[in-house]
């Protein structure tokens, strides 16, 4: 029977309340960090305390590309390939995280778009597996509540 199962353990969680970046903090200096970090590399940090922390699940885009051919290995996907876009995701405690933008309609990807973190699927393994990863999807776009108001 295929099951979901991470591309890489340890690294996000899904969470009765949503999911997660899994990551770590320095106590001392408040310095996040993801994939968690053993000691704090803050150069002005003078005790190393490590705690985990989890990161999520709002950003805002930064930047991003479209991967409009399939990447080489060891890259993996379904076929056949669809072009997905990649995204520098700005995490409001102080990250910015590198992700898959969960969207067919590039049109709609700019700097400062609100995003949502996701836990979605990257590839089917050779047993079927669902592979999965974190991701972004782009936030829905709140109605203008006074919109009536600006028509003439
Ligand atoms: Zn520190």
């Amino acid at each position: 029977m295929s099951q979901r199962i991470p591309v890489i353990e340890g690294l996000f969680a899904e969470r009765s309340d949503g999911p997660r970046l899994i990551g770590s903090r320095c106590t001392t200096c408040a310095t996040p960090y993801f994939p968690k970090s053993p000691v704090c590399h803050n150069p002005g940090c003078d005790q190393s305390k490590m705690e985990d922390a989890a990161f999520g699940p709002t950003g805002v885009l930064f930047s991003f590309a479209v991967q409009n051919y399939p990447p080489p290995p060891p890259a993996k996907y379904d076929e056949p390939y669809r072009p997905y876009a990649v995204g520098m995701v700005d995490l409001p405690e102080g990250l910015r995280v590198l992700g898959r933008i969960a969207t067919d309609d590039f049109s709609q990807l700019r700097g400062g778009l609100p995003v949502h973190l996701i836990v979605d699927r990257m590839y089917h393994d050779s047993e079927g597996n669902e592979v999965v990863t974190w991701q972004f999807r782009p936030a829905p776009v709140l109605a203008q509540a006074d919109d009536r108001r600006m028509k003439p």
